[in-house]
């Protein structure tokens, strides 16, 4: 793959990482994880859900740790929204704070000051 962090002058580098700083989240804003939905039967005898997918959608919270199972919250419908928000906070994080060690590494080979 190749690096557009690679042809740039060293000022730009610098310039982009501050820019990457200026797009990062609400930092109190974040969810690791993902979004899971679940229709489930209520096994009340002739509801039609015993015939289709069941009531829902249900949303859960699935969160991994290694070495562990997964751990699951239950997200009323109400946080669904917010909740969606903070998982994908979570996922510019990660991007950004990538974007900028990529950034940093050039100017290391480069010898440049970070
Ligand atoms: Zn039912």
């Amino acid at each position: 793959m190749q690096r557009k962090s690679q042809k740039q002058p060293a000022f730009a580098l610098r310039r982009r990482r501050q820019q990457l700083l200026r797009q990062l989240p609400p930092l109190e804003r974040l969810l690791r994880g993902s979004l899971i939905v679940r229709y489930k039967p209520c096994g009340k005898p002739g509801c039609k859900c015993a015939h289709g997918p069941g009531h829902g959608p249900k949303y859960y919270l699935s969160v991994s740790y290694s070495g562990r199972r997964p751990q699951m919250d239950y997200v009323p419908q109400e946080y669904h929204a917010q909740i969606t928000e903070c998982l994908a906070h979570h996922h510019q994080v990660r991007e950004i704070l990538e974007e900028i060690c990529e950034i940093n590494r050039e100017l290391l080979r480069r010898r440049e000051v970070l």
